[in-house]
């Protein structure tokens, strides 16, 4: 893998992110489901160790009272002993103090009473023990009627929990009751915690007051610090433990209680719960290992899978996935994955063998050929005395064959070229390749200018013999261009370019080759500031509007005239329009200069009209015929200057309709149907089929001036002038002879039947004002309209 170590990371955390999410969203449902179970477990085990503790606690309650009972029988049997004792009784009847104090004293130390009297029937004491302590006896005597009753109760007496047992004595002297007390003793309950389990504490209530322990089985220290219920049973909290506490009520202020611990009671659970707890976290981590584990066995190979995909977005095809092995989903993907990444390889192959060839004749393209001349460069730099060459050519007029005779002959002569061609470049190093359309190129390792002019004349040698396509001979030539490295250029860009000005170059002058010269680049160079002057003269009224006469020869009417342009320039004087128009087509930007000529020559309309113009003609260029927008935007302006439509006429050139015949087609017939007039301008300088023109809108041939002007003396001009014009009335069209400068040639064409002319004879083109001048001066009226002087002698 590549990139960046942060990059990385972050892939890895994205990579790992899948089987992270997996494994961590089961665990996370695992650990809910867990620790619900724990809740609930725990919840129920605190209730049911509650439930079993309070049931314990009220059999231990029961306990109890049944060994409080069973001491109280003992000890009542102990007093009745004694109250039936003769020794006693005997005394009791002798009325002898001492002898029954003792007897009190021997029975009490006997059985374990602290306190021993003998009441008499009012309940007034007799006899008191000698160990009894007076403040406890009183407390014992306040209870005596409560004793009639019970016969035995513990309470509290002197701040000591006592048992109190009465029986009665009946003696010949008296009759009365034996009171024997005994002081709660730890033993008890030490015995009752022994029995039950269970802790018991004593507690003391004065009416109003906090509970004091008396006595408890608990240890000292934990019980001084107990919090107890706040009445009777319920929590007691005794040191970091919980307790249940039942309570068993002796007396208002004596209570004991019984205490179990809820700690202790759960404490096995607990330890279980945390064995549990233990299992489940294992598991869990288990669970975390296995299903990092399991996801990882997905994400592992899709991660693969990305990283592979990442080097197919670098352009890298070369490696190919290993195979999984697996026969899943996963197995399947990797699979299908590179069995694309073989077809993008191969597919990759393709397109690169493409980039570097030509579909068509199979030389190597425009890429491939500039490659090779960097090369060649980069081989022979800096070594003195290297030269090389690049020879760049275009065909003419292989877009007429294109259009003429169709794409297939059009291919089968671009390949008969590449032969021709190939067959002249036989050295080792050196390359023919096609750049595109019409446009091949060759480089020639060591050749200087000298050297290359002589491959491009063999080349054009070569080009004599003319190509059979079909039936068709078709004459082949071409513009060459030559630049060198290193005197014209120095790297491989400059030299193709160069190369290219130096084809424009040859094309324009139709000079077979031509070697680059940096003048005519320069010269190039200001066509570019041409332009902006161009639009400064528009935008500056730095352009006129020229008017020449046509005649119509039959009855010498004038019949109209053919606006032409001129450029006042402010330095250079009046430049004429062949010095830009060629130039403004090329930029497009003759389109407003057509629209400046519609706008001058609609203006200028109503006085020519008045004078008896029928009509005006104004020229059209290739871009105009492009331009879908056209008849709309001069019908707009011919409206505006109130001008019919049939008063202009439109003179396009030939080779401006075949440039793209069924755009400039579907101009022309929205031309026609608004009204407008239409005119073939410079016939017989093109390629254009009279056949094809017949199917256009036209209404006017106009013969180009190289026939005409020749007729006077060239027979092979007159008989094409003648045959156009035959051809022309044939399909029904007007036809204008241009360039007519003496009589013999008007005569010429008079003879041969020509319908209009114009030409220096009659008038050169002039200024709208003079134009309008010469036109009432010169010309006379008759039958209103404008006629010339039959000999149509020059003004
Ligand atoms: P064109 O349309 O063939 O115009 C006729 C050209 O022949 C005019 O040249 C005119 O002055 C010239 N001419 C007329 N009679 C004679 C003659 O007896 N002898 C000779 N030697 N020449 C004659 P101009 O005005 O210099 O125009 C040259 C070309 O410039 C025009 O050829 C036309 O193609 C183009 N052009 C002129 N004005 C415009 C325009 O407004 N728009 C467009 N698109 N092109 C224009
Ligand atoms: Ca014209
Ligand atoms: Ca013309």
């Amino acid at each position: 893998m590549t990139g960046t170590p942060r990059h990385r990371a972050a892939r890895l955390w994205r990579g790992g992110g899948l089987a992270m999410r997996i494994a961590a969203m089961s665990l996370l449902l695992l650990l809910v489901v867990q620790l619900a179970g724990f809740a609930v477990v725990r919840s129920s085990i605190d209730a049911n160790a509650r439930e079993s503790l309070n049931h314990e606690l009220t059999v231990g309650a029961r306990l109890w009272e049944q060994l409080i009972d069973q001491r109280a029988q003992k000890l009542t049997q102990g007093a009745a002993l004694l109250a039936a004792d003769y020794g006693f009784l005997s005394s009791l009847n002798d009325r002898d103090v001492d002898t029954v104090r003792s007897a009190l004293d021997n029975a009490g130390e006997r059985i374990g009473a602290g306190l021993t009297a003998l009441l008499d029937r009012e309940l007034q004491p007799r006899a008191v023990g000698e160990h009894a302590d007076p403040k406890a006896m009183a407390a014992v005597l306040r209870l005596s009627r409560q004793l009639i009753t019970t016969r035995s109760m513990l309470t509290i007496v002197d701040q000591r929990p006592y048992q109190l047992v009465m029986v009665p004595v009946r003696a010949a002297g008296m009759s009365g009751w034996v009171v024997m007390g005994f002081a709660l003793d730890q033993a008890l309950l030490d015995k009752m915690r022994e029995l039950s389990g269970l802790q018991v504490a004593l507690l003391t209530r004065a009416p109003g007051q906090a509970a004091t322990l008396a006595m408890s089985t608990l240890p000292e220290a934990l019980a001084r610090q107990a919090t107890w219920p706040s009445s009777g049973s319920g929590e007691a909290r005794i040191g970091s433990d919980e307790y249940l506490a039942h309570a068993v009520l002796h007396a208002p202020e004596l209570q004991a209680l019984l205490l179990r611990s809820v700690t202790e009671a759960v404490a096995p659970y607990r330890q279980l719960q945390a064995l549990l707890a233990g299992i489940t976290a294992l598991g869990l981590a288990l669970f975390a290992v296995g299903s990092q584990a399991a996801a990882r066995r997905v994400t592992e190979p899709l991660r693969r899978l990305a990283g592979a995909s990442e080097r197919l977005g670098q352009g890298d095809y070369s490696e190919a996935l290993p195979d999984t092995g697996r026969r899943d989903e996963i197995g399947e993907l990797a699979r299908a994955f590179d069995q694309m990444r073989s077809n993008i390889s191969a597919g990759q192959a393709e397109i690169r063998a493409l980039a570097y060839t030509d579909r068509l004749t199979g030389m190597p393209n425009q890429a491939s050929f500039r490659a090779a001349v960097q090369a060649a460069i980069e081989q022979v730099e800096g070594r003195a005395g290297q030269s090389l060459s690049v020879l760049m050519l275009d065909l003419d007029r292989f877009k007429h064959v294109n259009d003429m005779l169709g794409y297939a002959s059009g291919d089968t002569l671009l390949n008969a070229v590449a032969q021709r061609l190939t067959e002249e470049t036989v050295r080792d190093g050196d390359m023919v390749a096609r750049l595109g359309g019409d446009e091949f190129a060759l480089l020639l390792r060591g050749a200087d200018a000298d050297q290359a002019l002589a491959v491009a004349r063999r080349i054009a040698r070569s080009f004599e013999r003319p190509l059979a396509l079909g039936d068709q001979m078709v004459d082949l030539s071409a513009g060459i261009g030559i630049a060198c490295w290193p005197t014209h250029a120095r790297d491989a860009d400059a030299l193709l370019s160069r190369a290219e000005v130096a084809m424009y170059g040859a094309k324009r002058r139709s000079d077979g080759a031509l070697v680059y010269d940096p003048a005519v680049d320069a010269a190039s160079a200001q066509t570019l500031s041409l332009l902006s002057d161009l639009r400064h003269a528009v935008e500056h009224d730095e352009l006129r509007l020229y008017l020449q006469p046509q005649v119509s020869l039959g009855d010498n009417h004038l019949s109209g005239a053919e606006a032409l342009l001129r450029w006042q320039h402010p330095r250079n004087g009046m430049i004429p329009p062949l010095q830009f128009i060629p130039f403004a087509e090329q930029t497009g930007f003759v389109r407003q200069l057509t629209l400046w000529v519609a706008e001058a020559s609609a203006k200028a309309w109503a006085p020519l009209h008045a004078l008896g113009l029928q009509r005006l003609s104004i020229n059209l260029s290739m871009r105009d015929l492009m331009d879908a927008e056209l008849p709309a935007t001069l019908e707009a302006i011919l409206t505006r200057h109130g001008v019919p439509t049939r008063a202009f006429c439109l003179e396009i050139t030939e080779s401006a309709i075949m440039d793209d015949p069924g755009r400039a087609r579907a101009t022309l017939d929205s031309l026609a149907q608004r009204g407008f007039q239409l005119a073939i301008d410079d016939f017989g300088t093109g390629y254009s089929s009279l056949a094809y023109l017949r199917q256009l809108p036209v209404n006017e041939l106009k013969i180009d001036k190289s026939f005409v002007m020749g007729m006077d003396h060239n027979e092979g001009d007159v008989t094409i002038v003648r045959s156009t014009i035959d051809l022309a009335h044939n399909l029904g069209l007007t036809v204008v002879a241009e360039g007519v400068e003496n009589g013999g040639v008007l005569a010429r064409l008079r003879e041969l039947g020509c319908d209009e002319m114009q030409g220096y004879l009659v008038s050169r083109p002039q200024p709208v004002a003079e134009f309008s001048a010469w036109a009432a001066r010169c010309v006379k009226r008759r039958d209103g309209r404008l006629s010339i002087d039959p000999a149509l002698r020059l003004h």
